[in-house]
């Protein structure tokens, strides 16, 4: 069977690269490794994890918020393996979905290892030991990526563990100490804490979510640390050992001093790194680079013409949305369309609570380019609509053109902030000025009410409920 396109991977970068393919009329084949389609995202990354936060965020509020808005509860309590039931639940419909999408579309979807023959050729290797060759014109390579570590905290998966691990616990840790308060870590350290951890987070970096705009890490650190959490920034872990009951870590501070904390669980969350293990690159004509990514040109195209790349296996966000529009991009691509992405203006986005949510340039890196800019910012707590709800910690902070007012960069941290960031979004690639989103009426009330006020407040401070 010869294939017009065969994708390697069925994470969202694979799994959407394939439809559009079909939809272009290019027979399409995916190989994926796991029982199941879906990749990361859908089996232990993006799904799974916002599955236990909302359960988990349900339980908080049951625990904290609800008296005040006059219910009462008696006898609350978690119920751990009834939330990774739940939350196994959700999985299996998003995949079961996936696989429906397969069969619409007329993918064929090969289940087993791939690993290249020649730069037309893949093996892909079942799970009862046979072989089968396919060939194409093209490959597309979505192999996404792994959890990362240091030889300094080796993870055992049982008590030093990584984000897959944490997403199927059994038990509520009592004390859990995350390394890392990037994303995941201050996702799934969240979970915990809501429902009863102590959560401890060692942090290489001086803030939570270093990479964010900083008054985002500033006020997702005071949220936090209502639940209870302490903070080790600016600390390395020296060593991490499972002691068989727990777990030690061991850190260097700021100050020259050891620290040595003690928990029963260790999670590991210190970034990702890309996967092409087993891929047998080589045969193809390629190499992963020394970051172990594969390099692609402005089209995704690797150096072997007929092969591209897409998701987390090569550079930029490790995020599902920005693999889903190099998956896009590809399929056009192969098509003769002349597709685009604006990796500016790809989102990030952090589901704690309050959410956090980021489009654009932030503070710091305007003032490293020496651009000139101005800032307008509007509190939660100023809002009808947060008020309402009892949500009103966060703030939207706008960042735009001191000269041309053009927005620069829109950051959220608050209630519903990973919605409301597509409005940012849509602003931004239209290239509106501050005064253009505060002239649109906004629905009153709403959270977005605090977009409009930030951008009044960066247009000659003109915020009017404040
Ligand atoms: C806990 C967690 C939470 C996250 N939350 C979010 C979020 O909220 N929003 C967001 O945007 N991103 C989130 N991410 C990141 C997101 O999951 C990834 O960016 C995304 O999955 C990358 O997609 P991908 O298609 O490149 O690769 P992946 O989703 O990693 O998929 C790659 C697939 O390729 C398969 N594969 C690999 N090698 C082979 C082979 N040789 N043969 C056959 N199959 C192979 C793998 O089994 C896998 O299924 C999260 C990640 C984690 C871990």
């Amino acid at each position: 069977m010869q294939y017009d396109v065969i994708v390697i991977g069925s994470g969202p970068g694979g799994y959407v690269a394939a439809i559009r393919c079909a939809q272009l009329g290019l027979k399409t084949a995916i190989v994926e490794k796991y029982k199941t389609l879906g990749g990361t995202c859908l089996n232990v990354g993006c799904i799974p994890s916002k599955a236990l936060l909302d359960s988990s965020e349900h339980f908080y509020n049951a625990a904290h918020t609800f008296a005040e808005h006059g219910i009462k509860l008696a006898d609350l309590q978690v119920d751990l393996p009834q939330m990774i039931k739940r939350k196994a639940g959700v999985v299996d419909a998003n995949v079961t979905g996936i696989a429906f999408l397969m069969k619409k579309n007329k993918i064929t979807v090969y289940q087993g290892f791939g690993s290249f023959v020649d730069a037309n050729t893949l093996n892909v290797k079942k799970d009862d030991g046979s072989d089968e060759k396919i060939t194409t014109k093209n490959f597309i390579i979505a192999t996404g990526s792994k959890p990362s570590s240091f030889p300094s905290m080796p993870i055992d998966k049982k008590r030093v563990i990584t984000s897959t691990e944490a997403l199927t616990l059994q038990e509520v840790p009592k004390h859990l100490i995350v390394i890392g308060a990037g994303v995941i870590g201050a996702e799934l350290g969240s979970v915990y804490a809501r429902i009863g951890s102590k959560v401890s987070f060692v942090e290489f970096a001086d803030s939570m979510i270093p990479t964010m705009d900083k008054t985002m890490g500033k006020e997702l650190q005071k949220a936090v640390k209502k639940l209870g959490a302490d903070f080790y920034f600016s600390h390395k872990v020296t060593s991490v050992e499972n002691t068989g009951e727990g777990v030690v870590v061991k850190a260097d501070a700021p100050n020259g001093q050891q620290i040595t904390l003690e928990g029963d669980y260790c999670l590991v969350s210190v970034g990702r790194r890309p996967y092409t293990d087993g891929l047998n690159l080589e045969a193809a004509g390629l190499a992963a680079d020394s970051r172990g990514r594969i390099e692609v040109n402005d089209h995704l195209q690797t150096k072997v013409p007929n092969i591209y790349a897409i998701g987390d296996v090569i550079r930029g966000a490790m995020l599902a949305h920005k693999a889903e529009e190099e998956g896009v991009f590809v399929a056009e691509t192969l098509v003769g369309q002349k597709p685009h992405i604006n990796y500016r203006l790809i989102p990030g986005v952090v589901y704690t609570w309050p959410e956090v949510a980021s489009v654009g340039f932030t503070e710091e890196e305007l003032k490293a380019e020496n651009r000139a800019y101005k800032v307008g910012s509007f509190p939660y707590k100023a809002l009808g609509r947060a008020r309402a709800s009892m949500d009103v910690d966060g703030l939207v902070k706008v960042l735009a053109d001191k000269h041309t007012d053009e927005i620069l960069g829109m950051h959220i941290i608050g209630a519903r902030a990973a919605d409301m960031i597509a409005e940012c979004v849509v602003a931004m690639e239209y290239r509106a000025s501050a005064e253009d989103i505060a002239r649109i009426s906004h629905a009153h009330p709403t959270y977005t009410e605090a977009i409009k006020e930030a951008c009044l407040a960066a247009t000659e401070n003109r915020a009017i409920h404040m």
